[in-house]
Order: C-alpha cells, then structure tokens, then sequence
C-alpha cells in the first residue's frame, strides 16, 4: 500500500465519522425532545389531577399546605382545619374540624338508617350518647306498632 491510498482511506474514515457523529446529534436531539416531553406530561397530568381534586373556584395558587375536606369538599389548611391522625399519610384526619363536630352533632338510626341531628332521638341516660339508638319517629312507629298489637 502506498502513502496515497492511506490518505484516502482516512479521509473516508474521517467522513464516516463525521456522518456518525452527526447521526449521534439527531439521537441526542430526540433524547432531549423526549425528556421535554414527559416533562410536559407530567406537566399536563398535574394540572389534571389540581383540577379534578379542587373544584372550580376553590383552587388556590398556594397548594402547598392545603388539604381538600372529603366531606365538605372544600380546600381548607392542612395545620389549622384538620385534627390530627397519625395513622394517615399527612398526618392529618380527611374531614376537616367544622366537619367532625357537624357529625359529631348527628346520630345514625340504627332502625331506618337516616342520618339525623342528635335532637331527633329521645333521650336515653342509659346509653353511653345519652340518646336512644331509634330515631323519634322509629321509637313512635314502634311503641305504636306494639301497643296495638297489644290492644287486640
Ligand atoms: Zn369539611
Ligand atoms: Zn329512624
């Protein structure tokens, strides 16, 4: 072989590679537009999930430190509004505190199954809520049903 086919071939090599290489830019250009591109979907996927778990009007720019009530659906202060629940991830209960005590003031019948404000059973000092288990009008169906049953 002589000093001219040995040029020859470097240059080629040498034009290969250049190709090569610039082969390997459009992969990395690809690569980089697929990174933008999850990165707008988990963009998109966020702004999804805000608008689905805070109802319109509610969303707040400040998130952060929010936490939407199960109950009243309302995005209420993680450290104030909520009692705390160490069993939860947060940290804090899923109702927010005018929630609990809202509930705390009702009963459910254990007859007809009705959620009830805690007035709607008669007193009952033997029960550890001081309320009957029976709502009023239950209790009334009842001692009606069984009185007349009784008068016949
Ligand atoms: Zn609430
Ligand atoms: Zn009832």
């Amino acid at each position: 072989m002589d000093g001219v086919s040995f040029d020859k071939l470097r240059s080629k090599l040498v034009a290969e590679r250049t190709k090569l290489s610039t082969r390997f830019e459009a992969v990395d250009d690809k690569i980089t537009m697929l990174d933008k591109l999850e990165a707008a979907v988990s963009e998109a996927k966020a702004l999804i999930e805000d608008e689905v778990l805070m109802p319109p009007g509610q969303q707040t720019p400040d998130v952060k430190g929010k936490k939407m009530c199960q109950r009243c659906k309302k995005a209420k202060n993680l450290h104030t509004d909520f009692h705390r629940a160490s069993r939860l991830k947060d940290g804090r209960a899923s109702w927010c505190k005018d929630c609990v005590s809202e509930y705390q003031k009702t009963k459910t019948c254990r007859k007809c199954g009705a959620h009830k404000p805690k007035t709607e059973f008669n007193r009952d000092r033997a029960s550890r809520d001081g309320r009957f288990g029976w709502c009023r009008p239950c209790s009334l169906a009842q001692s009606r049903k069984y009185y007349g049953n009784k008068g016949k």
